[in-house]
């Protein structure tokens, strides 16, 4: 009798476990598969299109692209952020003019938001810009993987969260899609967030930045199944050990470190948008291609972007997001800032 009952006891603790198992967090496979080389492939065609004019920052065709991304997140009924008016952040043009000699009109950064559902004061960053360098000489240039192909990521991993959420697996911690503009012309958007946070910078527990994930350099001629990890160690160890470990279980890209490296005289850390969230002490992570023949030149164009490569290197983004945002403790800061 009391045998049986001991038994009893322990397999309604197995069961129960394994119920519990089975409403979990723990499994984003599902929905990481929903971020797919094929849509990315549609939507970087829109994004990296002509009628976008090269999305010069303040320009007619950069308003275009903010406007197509604010009818994609209507369309999946993904919200602008709690405590914002629209999916807009304004960027007045007096900012964005006052560190260099240019004449740049408003702008904005659009951003986009998932709340938490356990800690929704607890905020993740993931970021992309979308404006380019416009038209040179009556040139268009598209800029598809300079940073067309980071704003189609951020897009679909949007998605691929609000999917979980309507299935009952929405992120404990909020997200806000951040694409940030005035990148080009000198990291100002993503500056401006950081000095005009819309959520309190102690509160915002990471950034993932993505800056060009659509090709290969020549470092890696025989394969794109990789990716230049930037950043991830330098405030957090934490946001490193998930880094790897998430590419481990999940999308097996060989992570480079090479530019990681402080001594490296790329200095990439210091030259996207992550480091204006580092900067401010908020650990940041920077996923990159490299550099290729047409970085910053007019043949930056979508059909030579390497679609199987975007979507994996958009998928580790969104499995890395998917623990920082789960967790049961935020990520811990055990780095001073550099
Ligand atoms: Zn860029």
């Amino acid at each position: 009798m009391k045998k049986a009952l001991v038994l009893l006891l322990f397999i309604t603790t197995i069961s129960s476990f394994a119920q519990k198992k089975a409403v979990n967090n723990d499994d984003p496979t599902k929905f990481m598969n929903t971020i797919t080389a094929d849509k990315l492939k549609t939507r970087l065609y829109i994004v990296a299109s002509d009628e976008m004019e090269g999305r010069d920052t303040g320009s007619k065709g950069q308003k275009k692209a903010g406007n197509y991304l604010i009818s994609q997140y209507k369309k999946s009924k993904i919200s602008s952020p709690k405590g914002a008016t629209n999916y807009y952040q304004p960027v007045p043009a007096a900012y964005l003019n006052a560190k260099r000699n240019e004449n740049l009109p408003d702008s904005e950064n659009i951003w986009a938001y998932i709340e938490g559902s356990e800690k929704p004061e607890e905020v993740l960053i993931i970021s992309a810009h979308y404006d380019h360098v416009g038209v040179k000489n009556g040139e268009v240039y598209n800029g598809a993987d300079d940073d067309g192909s980071g704003t189609v990521a951020v897009l679909q991993i949007a998605e691929a969260f609000q999917k979980a959420k309507k299935e009952g697996h929405g992120p404990k911690r909020s997200i806000l899609f951040l694409h940030v503009t005035g990148e080009e012309h000198g990291l100002h958007g993503s500056r401006f967030y950081s000095e005009n946070p819309l959520f309190p910078i102690a509160n915002t527990v990471a950034d993932i930045n993505i800056d060009m994930i659509g090709r290969r350099d020549v470092e890696h001629a025989d394969t794109n199944n990789y990716v230049y990890v930037i950043g991830a160690d330098r405030l957090s160890s934490d946001l490193h050990n998930i880094t790897v470990a998430q590419n481990n279980k999940y999308t097996h890209l060989d992570l480079d470190f090479k530019f990681n490296d402080p001594k490296d005289p790329n200095h990439f850390y210091e030259r996207s948008d992550h480091y204006n969230f580092a900067k401010n002490g908020i650990p940041a992570v920077f996923l990159f291609n490299g550099v290729h023949a047409d970085y910053h030149q007019k043949s930056d164009e979508p059909d030579k972007i390497e679609y199987d490569a975007l979507a994996k290197r958009a998928q580790l983004a969104f499995v890395i997001a998917w623990d920082l945002a789960n967790r049961s403790e935020r990520i811990i800061v055990d780095k001073a800032i550099q």
